[in-house]
């Protein structure tokens, strides 16, 4: 089968299809999307080398188990947990000390023809939901991850720091569920389709007479830190959705003086990102760029990397 190999340079290869080992299913890949983490792993972001890519949908089309998953239409969580220690047994195999990272860490990822994942990873897609949206799923849920790790008020009001994929996934999903959102950002076509569902935009951080309860920082980069710090009310939380090369210098005194909480937040749960698609309450087709054929993925690459690109989608 075809696949997408990162070895010092992007690829496409010819590799042995996977097998199913116990409790895992074979899918077929129909669609997947590159997210800003692929391209950190091309730069040596978690000195990944395999198959990259872990968002996708796909059709089930084999079972070592369970066969009531087969010609199914899922979409997968992407940590794989051991399943036995304290965290799997809580079901946060996202925090499992050995799990495995589809496309991120020791497990070969979804830019390829076909992929395994344990059944219990998988969801069945409901079919209200295109193959365009349900890629968005795993970043989606990621976005939602926030509202499991803190309390946050309907209305309250929030600033969102960065207006790439994740920063507008995010500015929406607090908008849908009520906040007062001001997505600050660089640029003006991206942000002008945050103003489209009313979130506020700003071109610049020093706008803001008032300070807030609750900043995100998702832009990628480690100044914008140093912008929400800036952002922040005293007792407020700063939550932050980037990885940034390397280490940050930061001035920490603020952070205990205005007694700061500063709140790390990745993956999160699928369930609730697909009930917020499946009844139609968010909509992304202006978050895609471009649909490329999974063999022009040197094109597909090249539209990702450009700053004014939001979603790039391999259809395979
Ligand atoms: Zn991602
Ligand atoms: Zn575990």
């Amino acid at each position: 089968m075809k696949a997408l190999i990162f070895e010092n340079e992007l690829k496409q290869v010819e590799i042995p299809e996977s097998e199913c080992q116990n409790n895992e299913a074979l899918i077929k890949i129909k669609m997947a999307g590159i997210c800003n983490t692929d391209i950190e792993i091309l730069a040596g972001y978690m000195n990944f080398h395999g198959v990259i890519g872990h968002e996708f949908v796909g059709v089930v089309e084999e079972v070592a188990g369970d066969s009531s998953l087969i010609g199914k239409r899922v979409v997968g969580e992407i940590n794989i947990g051991c399943g036995s220690c304290e965290y799997c047994l809580r079901g946060l195999q996202r925090h499992c000390p050995s799990r495995n990272v589809l496309g991120i860490f020791q497990k070969n990822g979804a830019f390829a023809e076909k992929i395994t994942l344990p059944i219990q990873n998988l969801f069945p897609v409901p079919d209200t939901i295109t193959d365009e949206e349900a890629v968005f799923i795993e970043p989606l849920a990621a976005c939602i991850e926030i509202f499991e790790q803190i309390h946050i008020l309907p209305g309250e009001s929030v600033a969102v720091i960065g207006d790439g994929k994740l920063g507008l996934l995010i500015a929406i999903v607090f908008n849908q569920f009520g906040c007062r959102v001001s997505l600050i950002g660089k640029h003006r076509d991206k942000l002008a389709i945050a103003a489209k569902s009313g979130i506020e935009i700003h071109q610049s951080d020093k706008e803001f007479s008032t300070k807030f309860p609750i900043v995100v920082e998702a832009s990628g980069n480690a100044s914008g830190l140093v912008k929400a710090l800036a952002l922040i009310r005293p007792r407020g939380t700063i939550i932050l959705k980037s990885t940034y090369h390397g280490e940050v210098s930061l001035d920490t005194s603020k952070i205990v003086i205005d007694e700061i909480n500063v709140l790390g937040s990745r993956c999160g749960r699928f369930g609730p990102a697909i009930r917020l698609l499946e009844h139609k309450l968010i909509h992304l087709d202006e978050l895609i760029s471009g649909i490329v054929p999974f063999d022009d993925y040197i094109k597909a690459f090249e539209l990702a990397r450009q700053k004014n690109t939001l979603k790039v989608l391999l259809k395979f």
